[in-house]
């Protein structure tokens, strides 16, 4: 076997067409794009209206066996698949995929442009700012944690009370000459310190923020409590981002983000805020698809936004007028991805996603690995000792597949056939890639191939395009698993019991408290956002295979209403990433003479 060089000498050895040429190739109008230098592009939303008569393509989503910690090449298929689609098949694909988080570029995981010969290039641009879509994120958020501060700093000091009552030409001058109705009913919110569930987001991986103090300046006269940071990723904009169908929406999910309770228990929202306006124009460009293209440039992709820890699992770009977009250019295969193991992204993408899209899928991909099965079959976790895993052992390896017999059973709960991709490793033997391909047909997968599209591009990974290409002519039986009208404890049993195999769930005193307050509040009817542990079917990272005989521990509910969901808090799960002992951006640097950069993967 030839050596497969590092992502980033791959991408780069690939001189990228201009994207205005790409754009035009798949019939964009020049006054639809949007240019962000040569090899980027956003695409207008009025394109949509354009191509609005046309039908709807079959829908690929892929999604994963429980991972390791390290991936097992869901990007890296979406890719690859596309790519055969596209330049073997000569079938129009796009691929529809997340935009990469500073957190894990710089971390422990690397980029998501895919790897070795099936990525997205150049995958430097893709990987590293892109079009700013992030950083318009992190702007918008933390503009919002601003205002709640200080709409609580100048309540208290009555400042604002009468800067509000002078633009309505009431004149005051003494805060003691409010009437009682003004200050009740126009200007004071009172926001319950205690309720704010709003945090500060940034997009780096800084365990330190996961607890701060704030206010602590003089200037805050003493206004100073305990406050968070979360990545942005798994900020609620990112997930109204996710779960938008047009500007409209977007402002209107803006407006009805829950920040806090006002100490009479009224849901305090951004719109009360004064501040959904800005946010609105915060975001606008940030709602645009983003075009780039694959290594085997047929491939298409719209990159958009990639949302992480609950809200993660809406993640790659499910706006509706993504889909529409290039479901209708492509008119046969939208390939699009759902993070992690299928028990936390294809789940959340069917109930969630579909639901708010009204989009049926039609064909689940499921990428599984030697490498993770044999780790569920009882093979090490430790990521230093993985190495251990490359070894044969196909009794460890069989013993493992139950985790993707659970995970292909969970796809068919939905009623969408599963192809099982399993994503081959230089090390891996034919007869231990034929035994998991025989498995997941055993346990009723539509089909199973091996790929080599990391190894080979796009031409590995034509037995993967042709299995899909037929499943997709399925007749789609796409249901639902609970309807949102059910109490919020009985929609969370279900997916704990039917996705994750949980004896039952235990609701702690937060979780029954919440539970209460939102159904009193009338959130009752969103659907659920499991934040659990991706690294298990059940809240304990450490139990791999199928795990069973266990009560799922629900610590706390919170609420996003704006993206329109409510998302229980599993045991314990971190906001914010830390770095590891080694992070990736020790590898990272710039060739100050060619301007190239170094070290990313
Ligand atoms: P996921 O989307 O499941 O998190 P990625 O597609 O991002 O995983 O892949 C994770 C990492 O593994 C990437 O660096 C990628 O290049 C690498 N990778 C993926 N497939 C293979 C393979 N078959 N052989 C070697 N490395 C691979």
């Amino acid at each position: 076997q030839r050596p497969v060089p590092s992502d980033v000498t791959i991408s780069r050895s690939c001189v990228p067409i201009p994207i205005e040429c790409l754009a035009e190739e798949i019939g964009l109008f020049s006054d639809e794009v949007e240019l962000y230098g040569r090899t980027k592009a956003k695409v207008q939303l009025k394109t949509i209206d354009r191509l609005q008569a046309q039908p709807d393509g079959k829908y690929v989503v892929v999604t994963g066996i429980t991972p390791t910690p390290l991936g097992e090449g869901k990007s890296t298929t979406t890719i690859g698949l596309v790519q055969a689609l596209g330049a073997h098949l000569k079938l129009n694909a796009f691929a529809c995929v997340r935009q990469p988080s500073q957190g894990p570029t710089f971390g422990i995981k690397g980029g998501a442009a895919g790897g070795g010969y099936s990525q997205v290039i150049p995958m430097e641009e893709f990987n590293l700012h892109l079009t700013g879509d992030i950083h318009a994120i992190t702007a918008a958020n933390n503009l919002v944690a601003a205002a709640i501060d200080a709409r609580m700093f100048h309540e208290a000091t009555q400042v604002e009370f009468l800067f509000r009552l002078s633009k309505l030409g009431i004149k005051k001058t003494d805060p003691s000459t409010l009437t009682e109705e003004e200050i009740t009913h126009f200007v004071r919110l009172d926001i319950d310190p205690e309720s704010i569930t709003w945090q500060r987001v940034l997009d780096t991986n800084d365990r330190f923020l996961r607890k701060i103090t704030i206010g602590q300046s003089p200037t805050e006269k003493g206004f100073t409590r305990t406050a968070q940071f979360d990545i942005t990723v798994a900020s609620e904009i990112m997930a109204v981002l996710a779960l938008t169908t047009s500007l409209a929406d977007m402002k209107e999910k803006l407006a009805k983000m829950v920040v806090a309770t006002s100490r009479s228990g009224q849901p305090v929202t951004t719109e009360d805020l004064g501040v959904c306006g800005a946010l609105t124009v915060l975001m606008r460009d940030a709602i645009k698809p983003n075009l780039m293209q694959t290594l085997e440039v047929r491939g298409v992709v719209l990159g958009c936004v990639f949302t992480n820890y609950y809200a993660n699992h809406l993640d790659r770009s499910p706006l509706k007028i993504n889909y529409t977009l290039f479901m209708v250019y492509c008119c046969f295969l939208p390939v699009t991805e759902a993070g992690f193991g299928a028990d936390i992204g294809m789940e959340k993408f069917f109930n969630i996603k579909c639901r708010y899209s009204g989009l049926k899928p039609h064909v689940v991909v499921l990428v599984a690995t030697v490498r993770a099965l044999k780790m569920h079959g009882g093979g090490p976790t430790v990521s230093l000792r993985i190495t251990l895993l490359y070894c044969i052992n196909l009794a460890l390896l069989e013993a493992g597949c139950s985790n993707m017999r659970k995970q292909v059973e969970n796809a068919q709960l939905f009623g969408v056939p599963v192809v099982v991709a399993v994503n081959a490793f230089k090390t891996d033997t034919k007869a231990e890639l034929d035994l998991i391909c025989k498995l997941a047909k055993a346990a009723g997968a539509f089909d199973a191939v091996h790929c080599s599209h990391w190894a080979d591009g796009g031409t590995g990974a034509v037995d993967l395009a042709r299995a899909v290409q037929k499943a997709a002519d399925l007749p789609s039986s796409f249901k639902f698993l609970y309807g949102i009208e059910l109490p919020i404890v009985d929609k969370i049993r279900i997916i704990a019991q039917k996705i994750y195999g949980a004896d039952d769930i235990e609701l702690l005193p937060e979780a029954q408290h919440k539970v209460d307050l939102y159904s009193k509040q009338g959130f009752a009817c969103l659907p659920i956002c499991m934040a659990k542990t991706h690294l298990s079917l059940s809240h304990d990272a450490e139990k791999k295979g199928v795990p069973t005989g266990f009560v799922l521990p629900i610590r706390d509910i919170r609420a996003s209403v704006g993206a329109g969901f409510l998302y229980p808090l599993v045991g314990t799960m971190p906001t914010i990433p830390g770095l590891p002992t080694r992070p990736c951006f020790y590898d990272i640097d710039l060739d100050t003479e060619s301007g190239e950069v170094l070290g990313l993967f």
